[in-house]
């Protein structure tokens, strides 16, 4: 688990050039910035040294370079667009809560200020990886190749690659499955459309469900989060009954406890019926 330690930085003034009306684009206002950064202050805390933590200065002319050099019409979009920018550019940054102020939006009545906050923050994935095509090593590689590739997308484990007899009743030959863990800053229905794009750059067509692919990404979990749905379901809802997924999902990690089962891999796997 991260540490919950906030850095935060109050009414930082910038004149910017944001707002869906021509006159605010080419006249300009001031906005204001509010951010928390959520980060491990604990280092930087013990050491007393700037390199162990997110300088604070540093990030207000990051914020104010940002919001000048980019213009948005909506507020939705400059915050959406910043809280990305924050988490890529600062390591230590795990998660932000950005909140961007129009103290002098144009609506003609007595307002104080208008805002839009917003909480983003890299997400830890679990994604399981099949193929029974071609050159099957080389579809997975790749697969681990274009994931790396991606800015939004930071690859922290590989598992091995296992050798498993087909599943379903479609006679095919042998997969090769293996596991994955990243952290992204993708939704989970935005990272599904990142997998099918890999997918398809694989030739992959969905021909047969369970039949031959030469590649397969399936979401297996994201942080701890349960959802059902008629694109996506997580976690995976068959990987509690598969050893080709938890396989290699104890090899990466072993201890991770399934948020509805609640029992580590590792006993999941253990207690499958033995085949
Ligand atoms: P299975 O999901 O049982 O392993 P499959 O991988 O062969 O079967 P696909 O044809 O690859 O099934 O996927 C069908 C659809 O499943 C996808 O288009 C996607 O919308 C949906 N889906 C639901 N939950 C998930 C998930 N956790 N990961 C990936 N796809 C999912
Ligand atoms: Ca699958
Ligand atoms: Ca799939």
């Amino acid at each position: 688990m991260f540490d919950q330690d906030k850095i935060r930085i109050r009414g930082l003034r910038i004149f910017a050039h944001h707002g869906v009306y021509e006159e605010e684009t080419r006249l300009g206002q001031t906005f204001v910035v509010n951010a928390t950064l959520f980060t491990s202050t604990r280092k930087g805390g013990m050491r007393d040294c700037l390199e162990d933590t997110i300088s604070y200065a540093d990030v207000c002319q990051f914020l104010t370079d940002y919001l000048q050099q980019n213009t948005w019409k909506l507020l939705e979009a400059a915050v959406e667009h910043t809280c990305r920018a924050l988490l890529l550019r600062y390591p230590l940054l795990h998660k932000v809560e950005l909140e961007l102020e129009k103290p002098s939006a144009p609506i003609p009545l007595p307002f104080d200020s208008v805002s839009v906050s917003i909480t983003r923050s890299w997400h830890r994935v679990f994604i399981a990886l099949g193929s029974n095509m071609g050159d099957k090593q080389g579809y997975l590689d790749g697969a681990v190749q274009a994931l790396k590739e991606n800015p939004c997308i930071r690859v922290d484990k590989t598992s091995s690659y296992y050798v498993t007899e087909p599943y379903g009743d479609v006679i095919q030959d042998d997969f090769l499955n293996g596991a994955l863990e990243l952290h992204t800053l993708y939704s989970p229905e935005e990272l599904l459309e990142v997998l099918h794009t890999i997918e398809k750059a694989a030739k992959r067509e969905r021909l047969v469900h369970w039949g031959p692919r030469t590649l397969d990404l399936d979401i297996l979990l994201y942080d701890v989060l349960i959802q059902d749905g008629p694109v996506l379901t997580i976690p995976h809802p068959d990987m509690q009954n598969r050893d080709f997924v938890l396989r290699p999902m104890v090899e990466i990690a072993p201890h991770l406890v399934h948020p509805v089962y609640q029992k580590s891999m590792k006993t999941l796997l253990n207690e499958l019926p033995q085949k």
